[in-house]
């Protein structure tokens, strides 16, 4: 027989957590993402920050995996 997680009072010892407490989290990792997306999609195509051709080299196949214009 399988032995589960919860205790024998029904109580798992796990707590909640709130949705104002996690709102900064799913801010900051959004925030991130968007800037992975830009770096994938945008940076050295259609807009350039960082001047070369560094980023574009490490993110030219996830550029392309994803359907962005490239070359
Ligand atoms: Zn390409």
């Amino acid at each position: 027989m399988a032995q589960s997680a919860v205790s024998a009072t029904g109580t798992s010892g796990i707590t909640p957590i709130s949705a104002k407490a996690l709102a900064p989290w799913a801010v900051f990792f959004g925030v991130l993402m968007l800037v992975l997306l830009y770096f994938v999609g945008a940076e050295q195509g259609a807009t350039a920050l960082i001047s070369g051709e560094g980023v574009h080299e490490w993110v030219h196949d996830g550029r392309h995996l994803l359907g962005f214009p490239c070359h």
